[in-house]
């Protein structure tokens, strides 16, 4: 059995307790909070405070980090891999390479291993534009998301000082698809493919024009697209905008194998819940994570470094001969 904790209860966090419920080879330790305990309502596992992860250090394999990834995870992932295996999602992708080094150091010194920026972006996309442009190596590739609610934008929008509450929605340009995979080579960027619109909650007494401002000229997450905010009330985002939480989108790579030979490589994910799926990801790499950790490969991984063979329960022989 993989002895598994869940750092940190949002949506990734209650996506991961369901997740490890469907792999027999996992056990859940318990759930880990900064809150109160008694404040957390899970779906039956034990809720602790993040002061009682030391205690049953002994009991855990592999700690999975659910916090996010705008302040929570830079501090988490290299603190707690003083002490534990560790997986995390972060997604600030322009930050990855920093996170990486943070986070391999400690791994290294302390024999641990972590991997980190796990779920579909980053994550299965990154390895499909991988896979995708080693193969095709004439072409272009391109990565669309939504239409979806992006967890990692609407986080960035919740720790905007003012805001109570906000979800962000990430929307396709589908006629741009359609007509890259025409092949007409088209000069895009960013603005182009998507567009961002965001609901949010202010706190009373917040000041509207600035939280928009600072909000739409934010890096890396707003700056580089045409962003709307709507401010509704908290009755209006439960109702309209936090069921469910779709997403999905797909990694498109247009190339030639000879001249005229078009190949359209397209790999979509179309999702009910974004937790729910990224959860089910980062559940697979905890099990290479663990699996690493006793082949002595310590230090910091991504998806580029993980052999898909650690994600399954399936034996070597069973995939030779069945996939
Ligand atoms: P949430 O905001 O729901 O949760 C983040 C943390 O906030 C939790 O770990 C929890 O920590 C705390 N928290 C949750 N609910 C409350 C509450 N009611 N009051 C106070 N604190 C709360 O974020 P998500 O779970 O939706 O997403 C986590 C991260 O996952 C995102 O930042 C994103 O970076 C990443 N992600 C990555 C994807 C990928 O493909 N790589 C895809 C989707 C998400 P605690 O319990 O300690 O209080």
């Amino acid at each position: 059995m993989i002895r598994v904790a869940i750092v940190g209860y949002g949506n990734l966090g209650r996506g991961v307790e369901k997740a490890i419920k469907k792999n027999s080879d996992m056990s859940l330790i318990g759930i880990f909070t900064r809150r109160k305990p008694e404040t957390v309502s899970s779906e039956g596992s034990p809720v602790f405070p993040m002061a009682e992860l030391m205690n049953k250090k002994e009991d855990i394999d592999v700690c999975i980090l659910c916090g996010g990834s705008a302040t929570d995870l830079p501090e988490q992932t290299p603190k707690l891999t003083q002490w534990f295996n560790t997986v995390d999602s972060f997604d600030t992708h322009a930050k990855i390479p920093e996170h990486f080094l943070a986070v391999d150091k400690i791994a290294k010194e302390h024999q641990k291993t972590s991997i980190i920026s796990v779920g579909w972006d980053p994550g299965l996309f990154s390895l499909n534009r991988l896979i995708a442009k080693s193969i095709l190596p004439q072409g272009e590739t391109l990565t669309f998301w939504g239409k979806g609610v992006s967890q990692g934008h609407s986080d960035a929008l919740r720790r905007v000082s003012g805001v109570a509450d906000a979800v962000q929605y990430t929307i396709p340009n589908d006629e741009i698809i359609e007509r890259l995979k025409a092949g007409e080579k088209l000069e895009l960027t960013a603005r182009d493919k998507h567009v961002r619109e965001c609901f949010v909650v202010l706190e009373e007494g917040a000041d509207q024009e600035k939280i928009k401002n600072e909000i739409i000229e934010m890096p890396n997450y707003f700056s580089d697209y045409d962003t709307t905010v709507h401010f509704i009330s908290q009755k209006t985002l439960e109702s309209e905008h936090k069921q469910g939480m779709p997403h999905g989108g797909k990694v498109l790579r247009v190339g030639e194998t000879s001249e005229g030979m078009k190949q359209v490589y397209d790999f979509s994910l179309d999702l009910q819940s974004n937790p729910e799926f990224t959860a089910s990801v980062i559940v697979a790499y905890a099990r290479a994570c663990v699996r690493l950790a006793d082949e002595k490969v310590y230090g910091a991984q991504t998806v580029f470094d993980v052999a898909p063979k650690y994600l399954t329960q399936l034996s070597d022989d069973v995939l030779r001969k069945d996939y």
